[in-house]
């Protein structure tokens, strides 16, 4: 691990170096789905479940910066929603069979794969933010002056 860090630390610093650190949408969703870095594809994107380390311990990049508010929760409740939950509207025993029994077979599977399906997704957003450039500091100055009147 630690020569794997160490490998892609000295590949950032060459791109770094060579005016290429810059990336691509897809190579930027690849590495975010796979909770690595956009920038340098190291895998210190989270520093927990969801939290996002401000800093890459690697190579810099401040990937704490993109806002990514509830667009990796909207992804993420459209993949349940086309994975769990309309096809068990089509299974004829998902309707007679007791409430109970299909509602905890179908909660669970809901709160599983969402809870699965959640930081990965997370990333990708933030890994597709990476490589277009949006960022907290850019609202911050297009924002305009608070009047005083
Ligand atoms: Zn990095």
């Amino acid at each position: 691990m630690d020569a794997y860090v160490r490998m892609i630390a000295i590949q950032s610093l060459l791109a770094h170096t060579r005016g290429m650190d810059q990336i691509t949408i897809s190579e930027g969703l690849k590495r975010g789905l796979r909770r690595h870095c956009p920038h340098c594809d190291s895998p210190t994107l989270f520093s927990g479940y969801l939290t996002v380390q401000p800093r890459c311990p690697v190579c810099g990049a401040d990937n704490g910066q993109h806002r990514v508010d509830d667009i990796a929760s909207y992804f993420t409740i459209l993949l349940v929603g086309h994975l769990v939950i309309a096809p068990s509207l089509a299974i004829p025993w998902v309707w007679s069979a007791p409430l109970w029994a299909s509602m905890s077979i179908l909660m669970t599977l809901v709160l599983v794969i969402t809870l699965t399906a959640l930081p990965y997704i997370k990333g990708g957003v933030i890994g597709v933010l990476a490589a277009t450039g949006d960022k907290k500091a850019d609202d911050a100055k297009q924002r305009p002056a608070s009047r005083t009147d």
